[in-house]
């Protein structure tokens, strides 16, 4: 596994599990804490979740799959913007940590911008950090102008990430977001990083991964984690697909295959709007 030291000096990998889908369905439940379970295993030790997902569903089955081991995994758990006024996100996290079975959070995110003041939000997740309930902060689907102005009402470095969409279909943020981020030392967490299987299908992409002997998806994350500072959070409910997810850990593409999947999946030319789901 790679990792990486984020900006309040946490240590992660820079690959780790996203729940999204998870908890919706009891029939669902022991199949998809086993595929936690075994991605935390093979190293994947960072998992993503959030209160919108299946309505708190998907945190209790990263609870039942962090039982036992809850030391040795990061996770990171997201606020609904209309949850994350100066009480709300407080009364929210309270819940999440609840459903989680823990009682601290590694990270809180507020999961896009809302109509609370930014400054509510920031106040209630420093009362949070100071309470011990979560141990840093960060925001997800803020563009560049998003975070200049929470740069405006948060204490300097207090924001350690903002989780975007990012994959081969989609690299607007390379543009500006990636690289602004990356100067001020702020992780960026690419989500839907296998476009939600979406690109896998694609002939380069295929055929990159057929002369290397892997699956598509591996080489999709290779290339999400080809550069420093970004953390991707695939989501994988079948066991073999967390193989192949985890296998990109290991997977180093050459020049050449860079250069055939710029081609087929071109970097942007121009600022472009934030790409979210
Ligand atoms: P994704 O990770 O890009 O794709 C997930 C899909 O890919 C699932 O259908 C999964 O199938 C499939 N898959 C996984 N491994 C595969 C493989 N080896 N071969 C073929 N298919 C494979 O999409 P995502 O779930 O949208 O994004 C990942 C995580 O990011 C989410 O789960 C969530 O935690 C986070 N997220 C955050 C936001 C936000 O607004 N902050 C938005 C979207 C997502 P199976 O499940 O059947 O294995």
């Amino acid at each position: 596994m790679r990792y990486m030291t984020l900006r309040n000096g946490a240590h992660v990998p820079a690959l780790g599990l996203g729940t999204w889908g998870m908890g919706e369905r009891a029939a669902s439940r022991p199949a998809e804490v086993e595929a936690l379970k075994l991605g935390l295993d093979l190293g994947m030790t960072l998992i993503d979740t959030a209160e919108m997902y299946g309505e708190g569903g998907a945190e209790e089955v990263v609870g039942e799959a962090i039982s036992g081991r809850r030391d040795s995994v990061y996770v990171v758990s997201k606020v609904y913007p209309h949850n994350a006024s100066r009480t709300g996100a407080i009364a929210a996290c309270e819940r999440s940590l609840r459903r989680l079975k823990i009682d601290t959070l590694d990270l809180y995110l507020l999961h896009w911008r809302g109509g609370i003041p930014l400054a509510e939000t920031v106040e209630a997740f420093e009362k949070l950090k100071s309470d011990g309930k979560i141990r840093a902060w960060g925001v997800s689907n803020f563009d560049p102008a998003d975070m200049a102005d929470l740069a405006k009402v948060a204490p300097k470095n207090a924001c350690i990430t903002d989780q975007v969409l990012y994959h081969l279909g989609a690299r607007g943020i390379e543009w500006d977001l990636l690289p602004e981020c990356a100067a001020e030392k702020i992780a960026i967490m690419a989500y839907s990083p296998l476009g939600q299987g979406s690109i896998l299908s694609h002939p380069t992409l295929k055929s990159v991964a057929e002369k290397r002997g892997v699956a598509p998806a591996t080489v999709a994350l290779g290339w999400v984690l080809r550069q420093d500072g970004i953390i991707a959070i695939p989501k994988a409910a079948r066991l073999d697909h967390v193989h192949a997810i985890a296998a990109a850990a290991d997977l180093r593409l050459e020049d050449a295959e860079l250069a055939a999947l710029d081609k087929a999946f071109p970097p942007p030319r121009r600022a472009t709007p934030l790409e979210m789901l």
